[in-house]
């Protein structure tokens, strides 16, 4: 007899899993609340919608993104081939015509014989195996129902993301590794401002182009109006509250004397490793709503920073996901449930490369034809994420970049070159796990 199983939620990685799964002869049940109810962001009832870009991001292999798509193309993603079909001219980027894509996707879910429709809000997980797949934006009900089960303090519903930096782009000749007032290991690179970098900083802040809050992150979840919690407060909103706001708070630079003169700096900010091989860091207390473009050109300021590579950019929006290294038990599923896999945003992935990639991972797992993935990958470091606590701090959704992979063994100074040898690198891993040499 053939296994049944329920998906909830008919977004990218639902959609992906439920293909995946039906494919192999599991019975699914899909539920999708859409159009009966929607969210603050999707305008039609065709699954797998894209919200808001067009484009599933670059597809040249020195590019995280690229290298994930490479991964999910020799691991047989569905919706990744889909999107192929759909291509609209974007460069070295995958971008589609987000009608199609979406069109042609609940077409082959509508056709496919071993999946069930079913258009109603889930309001609580039932029982049996289920995949959750309720995305960023789950619907409160079922937020309500999660809470009960997981606890009130394992769920995030917002997200304030500061930008991530490549370690290798920081000028060591100006940024210094210190412990505030020596104490402890010297886990933060420094970067020290003096008087007129510091106003010049906190002037470009006010004067960027930001995002707007768009009309559905001024509602936060069951109605309440949104409001930054203090320490989620966009950089930019801080130092409109006095221009020394931010040398007296997140930048303050007492402890941090400068090595190489013991000098005191005028403000100091730091940045926090975001893995243990030291690639990649955090701008500590830069979550912002500033544009892309506007990011690059504000924080290039910062003493040390002036060549930085961006691996990801701070944001703020509405975003609800769980305390996955707390919550997930190694194989993805929940620890209060373990016939349930959380897929998708919801579980702390982000985008719709890594959603898409996390729902197809899920249904390996259950179709038990991965129990791991190799640490070179991608996914298979997203995967350790979301089952590893963070090193300091709480945990963040994370994407796909090549922060998130461990070193190269030997020093490759040239970046392009090192992060080609990277996805490289990966791509074999990759291969010989998916065609091992015969034992004959
Ligand atoms: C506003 C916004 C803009 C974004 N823009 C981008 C972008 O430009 N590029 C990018 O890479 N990523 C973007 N993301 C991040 C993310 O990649 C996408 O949100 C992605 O679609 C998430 O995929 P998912 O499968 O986890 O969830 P979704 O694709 O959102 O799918 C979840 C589905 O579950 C349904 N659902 C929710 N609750 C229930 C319930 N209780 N019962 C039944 N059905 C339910 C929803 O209707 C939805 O169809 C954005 C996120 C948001 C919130």
């Amino acid at each position: 007899m053939s296994e049944h199983i329920t998906i909830i939620g008919g977004g990218l990685a639902g959609s992906e899993a439920a293909l995946q799964l039906a494919s192999r002869g599991y019975k699914i049940d899909l539920w999708e609340m859409r159009p009966l109810q929607n969210t603050e962001a999707h305008t039609s009832a065709d699954f797998a919608e894209l919200v808001c870009s067009n484009s599933l991001k670059s597809i040249r292999l020195d590019t995280g993104a690229g290298l994930l798509k490479e991964e999910m193309r020799l691991l047989g993603s569905i919706l990744l081939e889909v999107a192929e079909t759909c291509k609209v001219p974007a460069g070295h980027a995958l971008a589609v015509d987000r009608e199609l894509f979406a069109h042609k996707v609940t077409q082959l879910i509508s056709e496919h014989p071993n999946i069930r429709i079913i258009r109603a809000e889930a309001t609580q997980i039932p029982e049996g195996k289920v995949i959750l797949a309720t995305g960023p934006l789950t619907s409160a009900a079922m937020m309500r129902h999660l809470q009960t089960l997981l606890g009130e303090d394992q769920l995030f519903f917002f997200d304030a993301i500061a930008p991530i930096i490549e370690a290798d782009s920081v000028n060591l000749d100006i940024a210094y590794a210190k412990a505030r007032y020596d104490k402890g290991e010297a886990d933060y690179l420094n970067c020290a401002f003096d008087k007129e970098q510091y106003y010049n900083f906190v002037d470009a802040l006010l004067e960027a182009e930001k995002h707007e809050a768009r009309e559905f992150e001024n509602e936060f979840f069951n109605g309440e109006k949104f409001s930054f919690y203090e320490n989620c407060m966009p950089i930019e909103e801080l130092a409109r509250r006095g221009r020394d706001t931010l040398r007296h708070g997140v930048m303050r630079p007492m402890g941090l004397e400068i090595p190489s003169t013991g000098r005191k700096a005028f403000a100091v900010l730091q940045l926090r490793a975001e893995n243990k091989d030291l690639t990649a860091y955090n701008l500590v207390g830069c979550q912002t709503m500033l544009r892309y473009p506007e990011q690059k050109r504000v924080f290039r300021l910062i003493p040390g920073l002036a060549d930085v590579s961006f691996l990801r950019y701070g944001s703020i929006h509405r975003n609800s996901y769980l305390d996955s290294p707390k919550l997930l038990n190694p194989n993805l599923s929940l620890k209060a449930r373990p016939d349930v896999w959380v897929a998708g945003q919801l579980s702390g992935v982000e985008g719709y490369g890594e959603c898409i990639g996390h729902g197809l991972l899920i249904a390996r797992i259950i179709c038990k034809e991965s129990s791991e993935l190799p640490e070179e990958t991608i996914l298979g470091q997203l995967w350790r994420r979301l089952i590893t606590p963070p090193l300091k701090g709480k945990f963040s959704p994370v994407n796909a970049n090549f922060g998130i992979l461990p070193g190269l063994e030997k020093e490759i100074r040239d970046k392009k070159l090192k992060k080609e040898m990277l996805s490289q690198r990966a791509i074999t891993a990759l291969q010989a796990l998916l065609n091992p040499p015969s034992s004959s």
